[in-house]
């Protein structure tokens, strides 16, 4: 017999796939800090040197912060200073758990470009206090993404520009090839923390350069060979 709910369950978090009517639906979303060299120097950290040796530092976004490429969002409550982090992201269609580096990219379905938007001033004062980051990373519209793509069109790509501008001026610059830990490691740390499972989204880290936005922005983000991504922030 299936359960009967209370109320009807909210509807499953989503992100459009290219050229594909069907969407990818959103399990979990996790996300990487300090994933290049230039970024944590600019956030006054000192970058990890040997990615093989050095766990990397996780947080979470729930499922349903995620918003399409081309929508307007409202500048969220309670900062005034929202940042953003133009990110690759890593879509499962595969989990698992201990996950060993050599069979990590088996569970990548595709990839998009993301935005990491951040209310960089809770952050601060979270950090300050050695309190969690979970209401300056994971309140509502934090995950713009755009369409996914295939393994199967586009591989998996390990160099490339990745870039963000606001009102049509470059604001961050990196490339793929700078990742602290690789996709692989990435996935193979996150599966040792949880069960990794199809529908889980991992944003990879920011290159330097991330700022503030004001209400009535465009913000728009690429990563080559993989696609863009494109929000307004409402006036
Ligand atoms: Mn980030």
């Amino acid at each position: 017999m299936s359960a009967e709910f209370i109320f009807p369950p909210p509807p499953c978090p989503s992100v459009a796939i290219a050229q594909d009517a069907r969407r990818f639906p959103v399990r979990r979303i996790f996300c990487i800090a300090l994933n290049y060299a230039a970024h944590a120097r600019e956030m006054g950290k000192e970058p990890a040197k040997d990615a093989s040796a050095e766990p990397p530092f996780f947080f979470t976004k729930p499922a349903d912060a995620v918003v399409d490429s081309g929508a307007t969002i409202p500048y969220p409550t309670l900062t005034n200073d929202l940042h953003h982090e133009i990110e690759l992201v890593a879509a499962l269609g595969r989990g698992g758990s201990d996950i060993p580096v050599a069979r990590a990219l088996d569970c990548v379905f595709g990839y998009a470009t993301g935005i990491d938007l951040t209310r960089r001033d809770l952050q601060a004062a979270a950090r300050n206090a050695g309190r969690p980051w979970d209401m300056s990373k994971g309140f509502d519209h934090s995950a713009p993404i755009g369409a996914i793509r295939p393994v199967a069109e586009i591989g998996h790509p390990t160099r490339g520009r990745i870039s963000l501008s606001v009102n049509g001026v470059l604001r961050q610059a990196g490339d793929l090839n700078d990742l602290i830990w690789s996709v692989p490691q990435i996935i193979a740390a996150l599966s040792r923390n949880v069960a990794l499972a199809p529908g889980d989204l991992i944003f990879t880290g920011t290159p330097s350069g991330v700022g503030p936005l004001l209400p009535g922005d465009l913000v728009e983000g690429e990563v080559e060979h993989v696609g863009s991504v494109a929000v307004s922030i409402e006036k």
